[in-house]
C-alpha cells in the first residue's frame, strides 16, 4: 500500500534497522522504543489487522516468533518478555499495517511497571 509506513518500511524506501527478515516477514527496532531492544515483526503483505489476517499469513509470522524473541534474548539479556499486538485505534493501534511487538523487560526500573 502506497501510504502505509511499514509497507514503505520492507520495501526499503524509509530506513529502519532490520533484526530479521525472510520472503514473508520482516523484523525491524521500533523507532520510539519502550524498552531497550523494542522491536517488532510484521507480514510483508499488506494486513491492517489481526482480524483481516488470512490464515496462512499468520501460519508465517507466528512461525518466527520464537526466533526473533531468542535472537532480542541473546542480543539484550532481558529478564523477559511482552508480545504485544494492538487491533484498532480504540486499541491502541497507530499504524495499520498488522504488527507483532516485542517488548524486553529487564526490572522494575523499565519503566513500565
Ligand atoms: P501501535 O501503536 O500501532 O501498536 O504501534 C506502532 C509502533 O510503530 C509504535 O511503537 C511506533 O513507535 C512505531 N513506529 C511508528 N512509525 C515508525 C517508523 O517510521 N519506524 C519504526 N521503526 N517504527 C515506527
Ligand atoms: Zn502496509
Amino acid at each position: 500500500m502506497s501510504d502505509c509506513i511499514f509497507c514503505k518500511i520492507i520495501d526499503g524506501s524509509i530506513p529502519s534497522v532490520k533484526i530479521y527478515e525472510d520472503e514473508n516477514v520482516y523484523a525491524f527496532m521500533d523507532v520510539a522504543p519502550l524498552t531497550k531492544g523494542h522491536t517488532l515483526l510484521v507480514p510483508k503483505q499488506h494486513v491492517k489487522d489481526l482480524f483481516d489476517m488470512p490464515e496462512e499469513v499468520a501460519r508465517n509470522l507466528y512461525a518466527v516468533a520464537p526466533k526473533i524473541a531468542n535472537a532480542i534474548k541473546s542480543a539484550f539479556n532481558p529478564a523477559g518478555m511482552n508480545t504485544v499486538n494492538n487491533n484498532g485505534a480504540f486499541a491502541g493501534q497507530t499504524v495499520f499495517h498488522y504488527h507483532l511487538h516485542f517488548i524486553p523487560r529487564y526490572d522494575e526500573t523499565d519503566g513500565l511497571g
